[in-house]
């Protein structure tokens, strides 16, 4: 299978199958966790010069079938930030308070304001994933998503967020064997639900969800990005490079005093 790029091409349909979960470019384990650690320390630079600025937002946004990784990226890739600067937010089933309004609303509250990184497990675009494939709305409903979907991510990017979107793209056989290990380990129960199994048989139905989504949402103000992640190293690798080369092209800096402070004694 041929390497494709991370950004599918503008406007050009996704088709999952000519992207391989397990590319990992030739790299080594090792090698790539000597890459992963300067990344994670310069990634806690950026996060603190963008508390400090307080002018922008960062949003990375995780979607994948389960057992893809997405608690695993959010943990490993986030390790070293200070967690005073980020909000994670998991979206669930909508509660009834959420379903009384639009489907954006209750992401639209957890968007990550000013000097703030926002992650997101699972998403807005659960709204065009298992809504679509359990028919939750009607296709007519559904449908109008995509575009409603855009016009929100030109909204926040209008606003200074910028936004990185992952999906962490696993084959149906690790699925099956991350979903044994969690069998097999009591520690690892919590994590299986029987729901889990019912969503695995509609798994094509996922991927054409997922592959209209990324290709109907990847836009240039919000690109998606498909990471190969059935070797999770590789899979972290390739998004905390993405994120700090992402936060290079921020502009953050440390703000100026608003004082001069260079002949500032302080008294005893
Ligand atoms: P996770 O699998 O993310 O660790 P859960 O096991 O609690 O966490 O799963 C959350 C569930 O909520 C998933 O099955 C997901 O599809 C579902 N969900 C999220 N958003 C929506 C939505 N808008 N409509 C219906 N179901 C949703």
């Amino acid at each position: 299978m041929s390497k494709q790029p991370l950004t599918p091409k503008f406007g050009s349909k996704v088709h999952l199958k000519d992207y391989d979960p397990d590319y990992c470019e030739d790299l080594d384990k090792k090698t790539a966790k000597k890459e992963e650690d300067q990344l994670e320390k310069r990634l806690a630079a950026l996060q603190e010069m963008l508390y400090a600025q307080n002018k922008s937002a960062l949003l990375v946004v995780f979607q994948a079938m389960d057992a893809g990784g997405k608690d695993g990226a959010i943990k490993k890739v986030f390790d070293s930030v200070n967690p005073q600067g980020v909000h994670v937010t998991g979206f669930k089933v909508p509660t009834p308070e959420e379903l009384a309004h639009d489907f954006l609303w209750r992401v639209h509250m957890a968007t990550p304001g000013r000097g703030y990184i926002g992650i997101f497990n699972r998403s807005h675009y659960e709204d065009v994933l298992v809504v679509r494939v359990n028919e939750l709305v009607p296709r007519e409903v559904w449908e109008r998503r995509y575009d409603d979907i855009n016009a929100f991510e030109k909204l926040l990017t209008d606003n200074g967020v910028t936004i990185l979107k992952f999906y962490l793209h696993i084959s149906k056989d690790e699925q099956k064997q991350r979903f044994q290990e969690r069998l097999d380990n009591p520690d690892k129960h919590w994590k299986f639900s029987m729901g889990d199994l019912s969503v695995r048989a509609r798994w094509d139905d996922y991927m054409s969800a997922y592959e209209d989504a990324l290709t109907l949402c990847n836009t240039a103000y919000a690109p998606w990005h498909i990471v190969p992640a059935n070797r999770k190293w590789y899979r972290d690798l390739v998004v905390t490079r993405t994120i700090v080369h992402a936060m290079e092209q921020m502009g953050l800096a440390y703000p100026e005093p608003k004082e001069d402070l260079s002949g500032v004694v302080i008294p005893d």
